[in-house]
């Protein structure tokens, strides 16, 4: 077949090498190649991902910047230290570089519709952001990031580390890149992302580099429908594989890219494994919807709750995080009016 994969992101990359091997494909970027953006905070699973290195002869341990350890969560008045199993942050943008190799990609071609690449049999749309499917109706819940690669003369943490933002809208993060180098960004539904980014530069310095931001789609596939259209076939983030909970779209967004390298005579097959690999992501997300605005309904809540505690359990090694509360330490006042903050939203 002689297919175009448009946006050369996590699952475009993936799709040129293994697609490549049977099929004439055509990668599209929209930016020229020295101004590429690889927008994300570079965090994974190790073992997770090892298999889809492999698969692309490549060994993944050659792209780890900085294998973590424990990572310190803050959420309210609690900070949880908690062992990770796996998480590591890697060098992405050479990943994707190598596992392009030997492609052919016009950089710097922006596609806006399907109309604009004639000739092909088939047309993935790789770009996160659905730009050649039919927009979402409904269920749309799109969080603004931003993104910052930092340096510093003496690091603030010398591992991962999260702080749920009080509003519950998001979070932010700080991804040790090895070095003096860390990743530091945040995302928040209710825009405070620039706000929280700044206090926390205020609080603990450091030279910025760069700066980078998109929003990431937190909707899960069942709610990303259809995949297809005329000749255009969804994949990643652009049909919903991330991880609401998390934002963390890699691994899913790879697991995607294979479902359609197995099933590409079978779109309709594909549509039914995507739907089938992802059915939890639709209770993550029924869990964090109503959080997201605001709404938590006790009895709804108090179910999914303990559905999403139970599969982060089943699922340590995926996540690359183990779930205990023994490392937790507690400052009461703050505590109490993150307390105060969840019992307004509550409705029974
Ligand atoms: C700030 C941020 C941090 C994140 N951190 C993590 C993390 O640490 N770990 C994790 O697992 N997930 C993370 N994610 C999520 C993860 O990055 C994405 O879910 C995943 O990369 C999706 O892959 P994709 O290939 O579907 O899309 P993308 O990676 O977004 O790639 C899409 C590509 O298409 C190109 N493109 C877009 N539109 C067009 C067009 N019209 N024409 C041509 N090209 C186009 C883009 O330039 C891009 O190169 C993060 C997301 C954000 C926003």
């Amino acid at each position: 077949m002689k297919i175009a994969i448009v946006g050369t992101g996590v699952a475009g990359s993936y799709l040129l090498n293994q697609l490549g091997r049977n099929h004439k494909v055509t990668g599209f970027e929209r930016y020229p190649k020295e101004k590429y953006q690889c927008v994300c905070a570079w965090g994974t699973t190790k073992d997770y991902i090892s298999e889809y290195a492999e698969a692309c002869d490549l060994d993944f341990e050659n792209y780890i910047l900085h294998e973590g350890d424990n990572i310190l969560v803050s959420f309210g008045g609690a900070e949880i230290e908690s062992p990770l199993s796996g998480l590591v942050a890697f060098d992405k943008h050479r990943f994707l570089e190598d596992m392009q190799h030997g492609s052919k990609i016009k950089y710097g071609t922006w596609v806006q519709s399907e109309n604009d690449l004639k000739g092909y049999d088939m047309v993935v749309d790789a770009t996160g952001l659905r730009t050649l499917l039919p927009k979402i109706q409904g269920h749309e819940i799109l969080i603004p990031c931003v993104q910052y690669k930092v340096k510093y003369q003496n690091p603030p943490f010398d591992d991962f580390y999260i702080q749920v933002l009080e509003n519950m809208g998001g979070y932010l993060w700080y991804f040790p890149l090895g070095g003096k180098w860390a990743h530091i960004g945040a995302g928040d539904l209710n825009h405070n992302h620039h706000k929280v980014i700044q206090n926390f530069f205020d609080r603990y310095g450091g030279e910025r580099e760069k700066i980078v931001g998109r929003p990431v789609r937190l909707c899960p596939p069942k709610y990303c429908q259809p995949f297809t259209s005329g000749k255009v076939v969804g994949v990643g983030e652009s049909i919903g594989t991330v991880f609401p909970l998390l934002g963390e779209g890699i691994i899913p967004t790879l697991q995607c890219g294979e479902l359609l390298t197995t099933n590409l005579h079978d779109l309709d097959q594909y549509r039914r494994e995507v739907l089938d690999h992802f059915a939890f992501y639709e209770t993550a997300y029924n869990f964090l919807a109503p959080l997201l605005r605001g709404e938590v309904s006790l009895f709804e809540q108090a179910g999914l709750s303990l559905a999403v505690l139970l599969h982060m359990w089943a699922n340590e090694s995926r996540y690359g995080i183990k779930l205990q509360l023994s490392g937790m330490k507690i400052e009461p006042f703050s505590l109490m009016q993150q307390a105060m903050t969840i019992a307004r939203m509550i409705t029974i």
